[in-house]
């Protein structure tokens, strides 16, 4: 029987505990949806205001006069990004979003040739992963029911590894995968799966949109060839924040697909020749102008969470998720609740999955309660208890909350149906 006593001494003993302060969370409000937008952070603030104050006092010479000069920044980024990774440097960069670093990295490395044409996906991406795939297959003539491959899921919420590298065959040209998956949370185990398909000859993309920033990784060490993420997410950038790749060194030095002239090496870019010299970094895969007010963000709160470490922020994850687990098998036993992410610790990302037939109108009423979940169509609640700014009494309350709704069945008064952006 877990207490209020109990979660309020583990706050105590809480690490991280002081980082919520450094957030603007509302009061009397408990912010469970970082996995799809995560909150303002101090330092985040004034990185972006000095970013405007530089424009205020520099104007066109901030790109080299501001206090971290604009034209260097995407690469700045890159550097403080890697060790969330387990990447050397060169490898990484701030630029895009997941679905254009997709676009980007499907246009320069998937090269469909005779006998080595398809894809290896999942049924539970992300729609606009999916949406890129199809997409440069399109652009290749070649017809995505035959030469897409998505895994299928047995119970509609979690993959099997053995399922995905059963497929895995000499006519594979390239893998994409969510590190985490984004309804059930389940996380995969990108090391045996990288490791699997290079027995075939098959390039690794992992889409890291759901785990950067929650769960630690070994890019490098993995071998994964190639990795695109956003940094709204876990990685608290702002709505919008301006995404990253990463391409193992091997592969670096390739021509990218989309060229432009942010693909140029920094030194020869202002040469203006029309023949490009892409940079041999991973710069190389960026294409325009960098969003520099969009970026800026990412500079105050990657400080804080290289301050941190990523492998305490996973510890205190691993454990809230554990007492939400706990909690709802003590608590919200007889309501029709099922978790559906996995239960293991290997194999569990940031959020719980919790399954209920009238999802949609719970979380209209935990947010008419003062809880922020995330509803996902059909019958999906996400909670996501982000380790810097979410205390174990948090979780308890969240719990007790939706509890007392059940109880006196509040939720019956919304409809159960999906409103606009869900
Ligand atoms: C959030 C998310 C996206 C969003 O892509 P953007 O290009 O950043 O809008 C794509 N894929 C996955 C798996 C996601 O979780």
């Amino acid at each position: 029987m877990i207490t209020l006593d109990d979660v309020r001494k583990w706050d105590e003993n809480d690490e991280l505990n002081e980082y919520k302060s450094e957030f603007f969370l509302k009061e009397d409000s408990i912010y469970m949806d970082g996995n799809s937008l995560g909150l303002l952070s101090r330092r985040s603030e004034s990185a972006l205001q000095q970013s405007l104050n530089d424009w205020k006092e520099h104007g066109i010479e901030g790109w080299t006069q501001a206090d971290e000069p604009w034209y260097y920044m995407s690469e700045k980024l890159g550097r403080m990004t890697a060790p969330l990774l387990g990447a050397s440097p060169e490898q990484v960069i701030n630029t895009g979003s997941i679905t254009t670093n997709l676009h980007q990295l499907l246009a320069t490395f998937y090269n469909p040739e005779k006998g080595r044409t398809k894809i290896i996906g999942d049924e539970l991406n992300f729609p606009s992963d999916i949406y890129a795939v199809k997409s440069q297959m399109a652009l290749h003539h070649l017809d995505p029911e035959e030469h897409f491959i998505q895994i299928a899921s047995a119970d509609g919420y979690t993959l099997k590894e053995e399922d995905i590298i059963a497929q895995m065959k000499d006519d594979v040209a390239l893998l994409l995968l969510p590190s985490v998956l984004y309804r059930s949370g389940q996380l995969l185990d990108m090391k045996a799966l990288t490791h699997e398909a290079h027995k075939h000859g098959i390039l690794v993309l992992f889409d890291l949109a759901h785990s950067i920033g929650a769960v630690p990784h070994q890019l490098d060490e993995w071998e994964v060839d190639f990795a695109v993420w956003c940094t709204y997410k876990y990685l608290n950038s702002g709505p919008g924040g301006t995404g990253g790749l990463y391409v193992n060194r091997r592969h670096l030095g390739t021509h990218p697909g989309l060229a432009g002239w942010f693909s140029s090496d920094k030194e020869k870019q202002f040469d203006m020749d029309h023949e490009l010299t892409p940079s041999s970094s991973a710069g190389a895969f960026q294409i325009g102008t960098p969003h520099i007010l969009s970026s800026a963000p990412l500079l105050g709160s990657l400080e804080m969470l290289l301050e941190a470490g990523i492998e305490g922020i996973r510890k205190k994850s691993l454990a809230l998720t554990q007492l939400f687990m706990d909690l709802v098998h003590q608590e919200l036993k007889g309501f029709g609740f099922t978790l559906r992410n996995p239960v293991e610790k290997e194999r569990r990302g940031g959020h719980v999955c919790l399954v209920h037939e009238e999802a949609a109108s719970l979380c209209k009423a935990l947010k008419s309660e003062g809880v922020i979940p995330d509803y996902r169509s059909p019958n999906v609640i996400r909670l996501a208890p982000v380790a810097f700014h979410t205390s174990y009494e948090d979780v308890f309350n969240v719990v007790r909350i939706l509890k007392e709704i059940m109880q006196k069945e509040k939720h019956k008064s919304f409809k159960n149906e999906r409103d606009i952006i869900a």
